[in-house]
C-alpha cells in the first residue's frame, strides 16, 4: 500500500526573503489526512489558508507566488520540491511574512528539516493522477509536454548562450533518481540583471549566499558549482515543486525544454482543462525519492493510535 505522510513534530527554519531582503521564517506543522499543503501567513491577523495549487498561483515572475485576495507567499517552489523529495501529503506551513526564506536557494536546508522533522505514515491510501495522452504548451522557443508514464518522470533541457552554461540536459525518474542528485542545486541569476531587478524591489536579498551569480563568462561564487550541471538540475528541482502545485502525486513523462515556473503552471492548467487528459488511480508505488525517511518509530506510532 502506498499510504499518505505527514510529519511527526513541528520544525521552524529562519532566513532572508530573497524578494524584499527582509527577515523570513517557515513554521512546518503536521497535518491530517487529505489536508494537502497549506499556507498560512501567521503574521497577518485572520488570513485563511491558502492551499498550494496550482489555481491559486498569482505571479510566476522570478519565484512562485500564490495568493487568496490580497494575502500572498511567494518562493514556495524550493520547500515544495523537498515535499516531493519526501512524499509529503499534508503540511500546514506558517509563513511569518510574504517570502519563504530562500536559505541556501536549494531544497537542502527543507530536506534537513523534514528529517529533523521525522516523517509520519497516516495510514490512508493516497491517489495518483496519470496522465492519458499528451499534452503539450508552446511560449515562443520554451515549450512543455506531458505524456502517460507509469511514474512522474522530467526531462529538463536548458539552452543558454553564456558559457558557464550552455546546453544542459537532466533526467529525473521518481523513485529511481535518488533526490539527493537535484535537492542541493541553488537558483542562479545573472550580474546584469541585478541592478535592473534590484530597481524593480526583486531580489534585495539575493547574494552569493543563497544563488549561483555569473558575470558575463564566468560563475562568481568563490566555491563554484556544487554540480558540474547545477543549473539544470536547479530547473528540475523547480518543477518537481511546481508540479507538486497539482495536489495529486502525478503519473507522466514530462519534457521540458527552457521552461519556467510559468510554463510549469501552463501544462498543469493544460491537464486540468480536460478531464480526458487523466484519470485518478490508487498510488501504488511509493513517489518518494527519499525512502530512509520513514522511521520504523513513525510507523510504530501509526499502529499505536
Ligand atoms: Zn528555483
Amino acid at each position: 500500500m502506498n499510504f499518505q505522510r505527514t510529519i511527526q513534530k513541528a520544525v521552524t527554519l529562519r532566513g532572508t526573503g530573497l524578494h524584499l531582503g527582509k527577515d523570513a521564517s517557515v513554521t512546518l506543522k503536521p497535518a491530517g489526512i487529505n489536508q494537502g499543503v497549506l499556507f498560512h501567513r501567521s503574521d497577518l491577523k485572520d488570513s485563511l489558508p491558502i492551499e498550494a495549487n496550482y489555481r491559486n498561483v498569482v505571479s510566476t515572475q522570478m519565484a512562485t507566488t500564490l495568493g487568496k485576495g490580497n494575502v500572498t507567499v511567494s518562493t514556495i517552489e524550493h520547500l515544495m520540491a523537498a515535499l516531493h523529495g519526501f512524499g509529503i501529503d499534508n503540511l500546514l506551513v506558517e509563513v511569518q511574512g510574504p517570502e519563504v526564506p530562500i536559505l541556501d536557494g536549494s531544497s537542502a536546508p527543507f530536506c534537513a528539516a523534514l528529517k529533523t522533522a521525522g516523517i509520519q505514515n497516516q495510514g490512508a491510501p493516497r491517489t495518483a493522477l496519470a496522465i492519458k495522452r499528451r499534452v503539450e504548451v508552446k511560449l515562443a522557443e520554451k515549450w512543455a509536454v506531458v505524456e502517460p508514464s507509469n511514474r512522474l518522470e522530467i526531462h529538463a533541457s536548458i539552452d543558454w548562450d553564456h558559457p558557464s552554461i550552455g546546453y544542459q540536459e537532466f533526467h529525473f525518474i521518481d523513485g529511481k533518481t535518488a533526490f539527493e542528485e537535484i535537492a542541493s542545486a541553488r537558483t542562479f541569476g545573472f550580474l546584469r540583471d541585478v541592478e535592473a531587478l534590484k530597481k524593480m524591489g526583486l531580489v534585495l536579498g539575493g547574494s552569493l549566499e543563497n544563488a549561483v551569480v555569473l558575470d558575463s563568462a564566468l560563475v562568481l561564487n568563490p566555491d563554484g558549482l556544487r554540480y558540474p550541471d547545477e543549473f539544470v538540475r536547479h530547473k528540475t528541482l523547480d518543477a518537481l515543486g511546481d508540479f507538486k502545485l497539482a495536489g495529486i502525486q502525478i503519473l507522466g513523462s514530462f519534457k521540458l525544454h527552457r521552461a519556467g515556473h510559468d510554463l510549469h503552471r501552463s501544462i498543469l492548467a493544460e491537464v486540468f482543462k480536460d478531464p480526458q487528459n487523466y484519470e485518478i488511480v490508487d498510488a501504488v508505488e511509493e513517489p518518494a525519492t527519499i525512502k530512509a525517511a520513514v522511521s520504523k518509530r513513525a510507523v510504530a506510532a501509526r499502529f499505536a493510535v
